[in-house]
């Protein structure tokens, strides 16, 4: 493989046989969630397409054809993205009108993108796949190909087309030209006019089950614990996986701890909690919510783990093994002992509303602060109150 790509192992042979059997299709729609590896599988097959050498069904990595595909800049490959709009933007031709930090910022993501197919394009004010970028491979395709072979349209996100867009393409699928392959890719298949997918192929991927994501972290350097512990809060996603690489867990353990302290009213910084922590909770969080939005659901992410440890522990006191948080099992253990018929469930649903309400600019300090004072209520109503202060 040239571009990494973590597990799909099925997709990947269906792809070398229909190759080897010189039986490729004009169009596919790859489909599935993000991180699951959809680009650099396409950028692979393409690969493989186009390789003067390749070997048992895999590119060779180093003929000219190879090389060209490592720097996305074979030219049988036409690479559509969402793109900003120009300050004279032409009907025709997406780069024309655009200023030269659009042009380089497009670039760098097309380069940083040669360097992880995990990552996606994003141009700042990038929000559409345009028009313009159909027309232009519509006049490049209908021209003689600078190099004999297949060619390859690969349209990143197609759900982040317009109307315009998605009618042009469909003109083009519906009498594709000889030797061309579409593949367009999603993370939002349920979107995709009946119409294109009608036309395409659909490839339906899953996320990257968690032992192969542990085996990449493993080869990564990380240690085995800690690479547990991302692949769960990975949910299948190699690009959250990447990111946690670089997260420090210690002071995200802090941050987990604390909030849970003020949650049980109990001591921070030596002084009992009071309602003006979670007043200062609410504002930290919401700070947090705007500046960092990934961090914020990571850490959200965290507490809904942390129950669902405390959970685990509390039905199957012995499952110690199948803890994420296994190295804050003390903690566990208390919050366990002290919250006896604690509604898990409501409370891991209730974080849960809130991560998903996060995504669509609620107000929230409203959210947080309804939030907090909901978990702290159901922690008071749970509580046993030990018998040496009863
Ligand atoms: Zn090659």
């Amino acid at each position: 493989m040239i571009y990494e790509l973590i597990g799909q192992q099925t997709i990947a042979e269906r792809f070398q046989k229909l190759i080897g059997t010189q039986r490729i299709g004009s169009a596919y729609l790859f489909a599935g969630p993000e991180g699951a590896g959809k680009v650099s599988m396409a950028l692979n097959l393409t690969a493989r397409l186009f390789c003067q050498d390749s070997k048992d069904g895999i590119a060779c990595g180093v003929c000219a054809s190879c090389t060209k595909m490592k720097h996305l800049n074979h030219p049988n490959l036409h690479l559509i993205h969402a793109m900003p709009r120009g300050k004279n933007p032409s009907e025709n031709d997406p780069y024309a009108g655009l200023s030269e930090a659009d042009f380089t910022a497009m670039q760098d993501e097309r380069v940083a993108l040669t360097r992880d197919p995990y990552r996606d394009i994003n141009i700042p004010g990038a929000n559409q796949i345009l028009i313009s970028s159909i027309r232009h491979i519509k006049k490049e395709l209908s021209m003689k190909p600078a190099e004999s072979g297949r060619q390859v349209v690969l349209v990143l996100q197609i759900e982040k087309a317009n109307i315009q867009a998605l009618n042009s393409l469909l003109k083009i699928l519906e009498e594709p030209p000889a030797r061309t392959t579409f593949i367009l890719t999603t993370g939002s298949l349920e979107v995709i006019p009946p119409t294109i997918r009608s036309r395409c192929q659909i490839v339906k991927f899953n996320p990257v089950p968690d032992i192969q994501l542990v085996e990449y972290l493993i080869a990564k350097g990380m240690d085995d614990s800690t690479a547990q512990r991302i692949a769960r809060l990975s949910a299948g996603n190699v690009q959250h996986a990447k990111t946690l690489m670089e997260a420090d867990f210690s002071e995200v353990d802090a941050t987990i701890l604390d909030f849970w302290r003020i949650m049980m009213g109990g001591k921070v910084g030596g002084r009992w909690v009071t309602t003006a922590d979670i007043t200062q909770l609410v504002e930290s969080y919401t700070a947090l919510a705007k500046s960092d939005p990934a961090e914020f659901r990571n850490i959200l992410r965290f507490m809904v783990f942390w129950l669902r440890d405390a959970q685990l522990l509390a039905s199957t006191p012995e499952a110690n093994e199948q803890l994420i948080n296994t190295h804050l099992i003390s903690e566990l253990n208390n919050f366990v002992k002290f919250y006896p018929g604690c509604p898990y469930f409501e409370m891991i649903r209730k974080i849960e509303a809130v991560l998903r309400d996060s995504e669509y600019n609620m107000y929230m300090p409203a959210l947080l602060a309804n939030l907090f004072l909901d978990l702290r209520a159901s922690l008071l109503e749970t509580r046993k109150i030990p018998n040496a202060i009863k």
